[in-house]
């Protein structure tokens, strides 16, 4: 712990040296513009790699990037980001190379962790025949994580909380975003359709509903 306590000084004294007012301005109060939901995963440090400093990212991570609607956590967070700080954007953030998704496609015990990666397991049956269809390993589990962000974002849209807010005048837009730990970079996976809109399941709905 030594170390921690070490950078944190240091950061302050950067801080400070850059501008005498830097923590007076953050104490006033936070205008964050978007919302992150991303994987704990130590390699994907949302701020570090979208290039935001405090008070531009509100972040809700969990193992996997999960949206999972009897997750009091992430829909607390969800809320408070969308009504109360009112952000632009919230994305739904995965990588290349996630432990969680990778648990989730094998059969191996890993413990409590299991009941939240079998939310995962879903989305493999929901996209089986495109699974089947690729032989590479890593090849599908590249596709199983992209296609576990697009059913996350899904997810997202179907919450209350989005509901709501797309009746307002000003409603969040919501990204699938794919970060690649060995290149760096971040992929949009183009997640809804091209208007914005959640169009996928509509015509399951307005079935179930006739
Ligand atoms: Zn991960």
């Amino acid at each position: 712990m030594k170390k921690i306590f070490e950078n944190n000084k240091k950061w302050v004294e950067q801080k400070l040296n850059e501008d005498k007012d830097y923590f007076n301005k953050l104490a006033l109060g936070q205008e964050p513009r978007y919302l992150f939901i991303g994987c704990s995963d130590s390699r994907v440090p949302a701020n570090e790699i979208t290039g935001t400093g405090p008070g531009e990212m509100f972040v809700h991570r969990n193992i996997a990037n999960m949206v999972v609607h009897t997750d009091m956590n992430l829909l607390s967070v969800l809320q408070y980001a969308v009504e109360v700080l009112k952000v632009k954007v919230v994305i739904v953030c995965g990588h290349y190379g996630c432990g969680g998704v990778a648990a989730a496609a094998g059969n191996k015990q890993y413990g409590l962790i299991d009941n939240w990666l079998r939310n995962i397991k879903d989305v493999i049956r929901l996209h089986e025949k495109e699974f089947l269809a690729i032989d590479d390993e890593e090849a599908r589990l590249r596709r199983l994580v992209e296609l576990n962000v697009i059913e996350q974002v899904h997810n997202l849209s179907k919450t209350s909380i989005i509901q709501n807010a797309m009746q307002t005048d000003e409603p969040p837009k919501l990204y699938g975003l794919v970060y690649d730990i060995k290149e760096g970079y971040l992929k949009d996976l183009n997640a809804l359709e091209n208007d914005g809109s959640i169009k996928r399941y509509e015509h399951i709905y307005s079935l179930l509903q006739s």
